[in-house]
């Protein structure tokens, strides 16, 4: 896809946050072309990346890159995931940087479609996000479910998901403030992308294939940031069960009532089991059902009330002498 050349005028403090997990063969050709593209329109750049406790040679690549290039380098102490990356590396932008780029290190998010992200913030939105035009990186199952997921969080929360939109954005310093406000720690990055507000515009591309190594979103990890995305912006889930509890409840009443009336009219029957073990099956599985939809919230208020950091940083490794430099 060809992405229209734009005229924008130059930006005087960009950063850009590059949240990686393995990504070893991908980091040298990414950045010097990340750095590339954007030194075009911007005066000053910060790259922030945050190695999410990779298991190969990422942290080695990122201190040969360093010798090259000004990078500032937050390495996790273990895999926390994407958004406590994103998480840690929006709390380290300079406050003075007047916006701010999201992007993956694998190549999916094209780097020709950065100067058009600029030029939309430029006129005024506060924050540009990419929307996939095909995802034809899934299996059909994944994008099967992830249809079913945002129509399902489109009805049951009051806020406005983009369909098909990442975390391939731009966001102004006023948006970067507003999000490092928030300090839940079960982090569902596109619900708070849309719960904080502000100007949004989007604009679509189309993903390219991942340049070396495989995704790491397999389908355990989506259903958990699903059930995370749902159990933090809902609280359908809770209150459906006093509904249903009443419905049936009601029924059960008037099931009550008509035996009653049965045993006066007719007299004591003994039959009845198969009623009886669906009534008590049937509710025994409805109260299961709720228990456990019960348990989700606890365990994110017990998450929650523990007050643990969502990620422990390592060590800092700065391109730039400083005190913390590695
Ligand atoms: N990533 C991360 N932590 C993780 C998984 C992924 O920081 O636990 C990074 C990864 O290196 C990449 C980006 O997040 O830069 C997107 O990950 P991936 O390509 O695996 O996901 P997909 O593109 O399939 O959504
Ligand atoms: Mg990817």
């Amino acid at each position: 896809m060809d992405y229209p050349k734009t005229a924008i005028r130059s930006l005087k403090h960009l950063s850009c946050i590059v949240p990686v997990y393995n990504e070893a063969k991908n980091l040298p050709q990414f950045i010097p072309q990340l750095i590339s593209e954007c030194r075009g329109f911007a005066q000053k750049l910060d790259i922030i990346v945050i190695d999410d406790g990779s298991k190969d040679d990422t942290v080695q690549v990122l201190k040969e890159l360093q010798k090259e290039y000004p990078l500032t380098v937050l390495v996790f102490s273990r895999n926390f995931g994407k958004e406590a990356a994103l998480t840690a590396g929006l709390s380290r932008v300079d406050p003075k940087s007047e916006a701010t780029l999201l992007i993956d290190a694998d190549f999916q998010h094209p780097l020709a479609c950065i100067a058009s992200f600029v030029e939309q913030w430029q006129q005024g939105y506060e924050m540009v996000y990419g929307v996939r035009l095909h995802r034809k990186d899934r299996p059909l199952l994944l994008r099967l479910l992830s249809t079913f997921f945002y129509k399902l969080i489109d009805r049951i929360t009051p806020i406005e998901i983009p369909h098909d939109a990442g975390d391939f954005r731009l966001l102004d310093r006023d948006v970067v403030q507003a999000l490092n406000q928030l300090t839940e720690r079960e982090r569902f990055m596109k619900g708070l992308y849309a719960w904080v507000g502000f100007s949004k515009t989007a604009i679509e591309y189309v993903p390219e294939d991942r340049l070396q190594g495989e995704s790491s979103w397999g389908l355990k990890k989506l259903i958990d940031l699903a059930i995370t995305g749902i159990t933090s912006f809902s609280n359908l889930p809770l209150r459906m069960w006093s509904v249903i509890g009443a419905i049936v409840s009601s029924l059960s009443l008037i099931y009550a009532l008509l035996i009653i009336l049965d045993t006066l009219l007719n007299g004591v029957d003994l039959p009845g089991y198969a009623t009886i073990t669906v009534a008590i099956t049937f509710l025994g599985g409805i109260q299961l059902l709720s228990i456990g939809i019960l348990g989700e919230y606890i365990a994110r208020i017990f998450t929650e009330v523990k007050q643990r950091p969502a990620y422990i940083i390592s060590r800092v490794l700065s391109s730039k002498p400083s005190k913390d430099n590695d």
